[in-house]
């Protein structure tokens, strides 16, 4: 068996002992006598895993106490459309555009306030300029009496982050945040946020589970047509199992929140992330072969797009990274080129291997 390094924005890369520790579990957990998908969600042993999950994951991120963690599915996309059912409440929502995903959400909220009686606004957008920057505080045009204002924090196709705290928009509203592709990444302080959401499929684990957390007060407003399994209330009434949770979505990112853990938890993995990162930036900025168009203070640790100045050169580029065992490096239709997603479960080794590649291949083609 040779496992290559995969640099793909999502599904992306599992850190390697939990998918060891996953096989060994596969067949028998903790003496149960069956596997995780096997096993009711209402039964003891599962309880256990989902509470451990909700408890490391509380830790991590230190969330307080005035928020609740749900683990739902239908991914990001679905929390477009559950985000206005719940918190619109018959008011205007305030949409800060800054790349793809948040433009899908802007999109979705649109379609959807005028049933729901209410209004979105896009209060700030950098698409004039190709999504390559942050928006700059002077450039937006916030609704104080907004309902809420919502951004992602990370845009995962466009590789621009959102990464201080100082650069967060100044309002009384709720912040709404997809992180969907930075959690867990750095630490974050979330009392600064009504509700955070993250699909599981870039830094957490499996495709079908997305996490929100949620501050209280928000929760209890949801439109009169909202969905039962669509409504925060009732889910966290439930414990996020009104119905069946994806169990093993849940198990896995529990073993993934351990593994962080053990590497010292989000400061330490930050400081991992920031070294893998300024290694492949600092090479781009040098090359005159390689080029990343996102400005500097806007850039995403976690998904770094990149163009081949000739562009003829793409194909060989890609056949010959995936001889070298480098996949999924084929950048976004969107945005062309190359995108090399780094998450937490890619180590430095396979960040040197990637840049030694590109460095050899330049040379080669220069
Ligand atoms: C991947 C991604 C999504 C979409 O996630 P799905 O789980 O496919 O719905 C939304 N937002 C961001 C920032 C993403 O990276």
């Amino acid at each position: 068996m040779t496992r290559v390094f995969n640099f793909s924005a999502g599904p992306a890369a599992l850190p390697e002992p939990v998918l060891r520790q996953a096989a060994l579990e596969m067949l028998d957990w903790h003496g149960a006598g069956c596997g995780v998908m096997e096993m009711s969600h209402r039964g003891k042993e599962f309880t256990a895993i989902i509470e451990q999950a909700e408890s490391d994951f509380r830790e991590l991120l230190a969330i307080p106490a005035n928020y609740r963690v749900l683990f739902l599915q239908g991914g990001a996309t679905q929390q477009f459309a559950q985000i206005p059912m719940n918190l619109l409440d018959g008011r205007a929502a305030d949409y800060l555009v800054t790349g793809t995903w948040s433009k899908k959400a802007f999109k979705e909220a649109e379609h959807l306030a005028g049933g729901l009686g209410g209004r979105v606004r896009l209060a700030g957008s950098t698409e004039a300029d190709g999504f390559t920057r942050l928006l700059r505080a002077n450039e937006l045009d916030l609704d104080p009496q907004a309902a809420y204002v919502h951004l992602c924090t990370n845009e995962t196709i466009h590789g621009v982050e959102l990464g201080e705290a100082a650069y967060l928009p100044a309002t009384s509203a709720p912040l709404v945040a997809d992180m969907s592709s930075h959690i867990l990444s750095r630490p974050v302080d979330v009392s600064r946020y009504g509700l955070i959401y993250a699909g599981a499929q870039k830094n957490i684990g499996p495709s079908g589970l997305v996490i929100v957390i949620v501050r209280d007060d928000l929760i209890g407003r949801a439109n009169a047509v909202t969905p039962s399994v669509m409504d925060y209330k009732v889910m966290a009434e439930n414990g996020s199992m009104l119905n069946t949770p994806p169990t093993y979505g849940i198990y896995i990112a529990g073993l993934v929140f351990q593994w962080l853990k053990a590497q010292g938890g989000l400061a330490a993995i930050e400081a991992c992330n920031i070294k893998k990162a300024n290694l492949l930036y600092e090479f781009i900025d040098a090359s005159d072969f390689y080029e990343n168009r996102v400005e500097r203070g806007s850039r995403s640790r976690m998904n770094i797009p990149f163009l081949l100045r000739d562009e003829t050169l793409n194909d060989p580029f890609l056949a010959g990274a995936k001889a070298a065992g480098l996949t999924q490096l084929k950048g976004h239709k969107l945005v062309g080129g190359m995108r090399a997603s780094i998450y937490n479960a890619m180590s430095l080794d396979g960040v040197r291997a990637l840049v030694d590649y590109m460095r050899d291949f330049a040379a080669r083609h220069g």
